[in-house]
């Protein structure tokens, strides 16, 4: 995994869009920068007596579409910087969907897995006191993102709510759907990202139906993808995570690798794979569709070399260099950005929100109806875009859409004080 700084990363590809965006110079850095960064320290009781101490961030990178909106990481390469990019990264995509929130991200450097749970609910609540002053409904609304889910959300939930003396339940998304969470968030990112694949394979002209695919990273995002995709008639063909892959031919049971990475926490040793591949083998793998679904940087230049589908959609976040994008871009390889293609996150964030707000709750039918809605007129609205901009990729012109929209927002409210 290559060692680029994703904010770097994030500016680069802010800097590429500009070039077709008509305007001023400092307009164009003011969104390369976050408009606030909270950098705290969390001092947090642990099981054994010991007090241990844990770096965490909340950015709130652009407001001028609406409330800060983004989740918050658990991992330990967080660092302040990547939150940056996370948070400039959700500005853009919520542009993209055209959803009305600005972005932000959160994260706490650290490693979950060596944590128990009541040390676990500690340190989220110590975290949620430290972004009380700064989250609210209509202010900052967070989520989950990777290592974080509904447990985490609720945590907050109830810590806000407890110390403003209040119920308000649309302070955070992603929540159980008992603690006021929306039917189908789950499978949201999953599911965007499927629907931007067959749009893509549509557009293309070939259709989803009888795709090859590999899915890079078998978490939320990426086994929910990968299982639709296998209902939308694909052939997931290889998987993995952190600790390998596997591979079939004739295609995997997405449900059953899915069932038994519940059982084992490995996608490893699932019995129907021909064989177990190395990371490096996935990406590079002889498939039509490709999904990173793990984390950024998974893909540099040296790795875009040798990867062989012609599609890329990408259910990560940054999962590209810069550079990777490049290399793709010259070998003709379509890549369907991460600010579309996981969008479904964000926007059934976005009907929870809106469903707290209202004390009404839909179906599930609605939920992934209007999410089929939005994202397909997203994708219609990206692929003009990009047939009528002269840009060399479809990234390229989904920054141009989303800086526009971003910009016209701050000119209509002007800039005070
Ligand atoms: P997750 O923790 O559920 O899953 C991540 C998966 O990636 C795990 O299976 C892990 O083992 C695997 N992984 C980690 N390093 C890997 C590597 N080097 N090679 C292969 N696999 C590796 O997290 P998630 O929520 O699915 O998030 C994954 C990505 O999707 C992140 O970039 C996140 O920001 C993005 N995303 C998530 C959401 C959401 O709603 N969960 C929304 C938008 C974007």
């Amino acid at each position: 995994m290559a060692d680029i700084n994703p904010f770097e990363s994030l500016k680069e590809q802010i800097d590429d869009a500009a070039a077709y965006v008509d305007a001023d110079a400092d307009v164009i850095d003011r969104l390369k920068h976050p408009e606030r960064v909270l950098s705290t320290t969390l001092s947090v009781d642990m099981d054994d007596g010991s007090v241990e101490r844990f770096d965490a961030y909340r950015v709130q990178f652009n407001g001028d579409r609406g409330p800060y909106k983004g989740g918050i990481r658990y991992h330990p390469n967080v660092t302040e910087d990547e939150v940056r990019a996370l948070a400039g990264w959700m500005t853009y995509k919520c542009a993209v969907v055209d959803i009305p929130y600005g972005g932000a991200k959160g994260g706490i450097a650290f490693d979950p897995r060596e944590y128990s749970a009541s040390e676990l609910e500690r340190i989220t609540r110590a975290f949620a006191v430290e972004l009380r002053p700064l989250i609210g409904v209509d202010r900052d609304i967070p989520a989950p993102d990777v290592n974080t889910g509904q447990r985490e959300m609720n945590w907050i939930k109830d810590t806000y709510e407890t110390l403003e003396r209040t119920t308000e339940p649309g302070v955070v998304t992603g929540k159980a759907p008992s603690s006021g969470g929306s039917a189908g968030r789950v499978e949201a990112t999953g599911r965007s990202t499927m629907l931007t694949a067959r749009e893509a394979f549509d557009y293309l002209g070939r259709g989803i139906e009888g795709a090859t695919v590999a899915v890079q990273g078998y978490g939320n995002a990426g086994s929910v993808a990968a299982e639709l995709l296998d209902e939308a008639g694909a052939t997931v063909v290889a998987v993995s995570d952190s600790r390998g892959g596997i591979q079939a031919a004739d295609g995997l049971d997405t449900e059953a690798v899915t069932a038994h990475k519940r059982e084992t926490g490995v996608v490893g040793g699932f019995p129907g794979a021909d064989r177990e591949l190395s990371n490096e083998e996935l990406l590079a793998a002889d498939v039509d569709l490709l999904v990173p679904a793990a984390l950024e940087n998974a893909v540099d230049a040296d790795v875009a070399r040798d990867v062989r589908a012609d599609v890329v959609v990408e259910a990560a976040n940054g999962p590209l260099t810069p550079d990777a994008d490049d290399v793709l871009t010259d070998h003709d390889v379509y890549v369907f950005p991460d600010i579309l293609a996981n969008a479904g996150g964000v926007t059934v964030s976005y009907f929870e929100w809106v469903q707290n707000r209202q004390r009404f709750s839909w179906t599930e039918e609605r939920v992934n109806d209007e999410l089929e809605r939005i994202v397909t007129e997203a994708f219609d609205r990206l692929v003009d875009a990009y047939e009528s901009y002269d840009v060399p990729n479809i990234r390229t012109a989904a920054y141009v859409l989303a800086l526009e929209r971003v910009i016209d927002a701050f000119d209509d409210a002007g800039n005070w004080p």
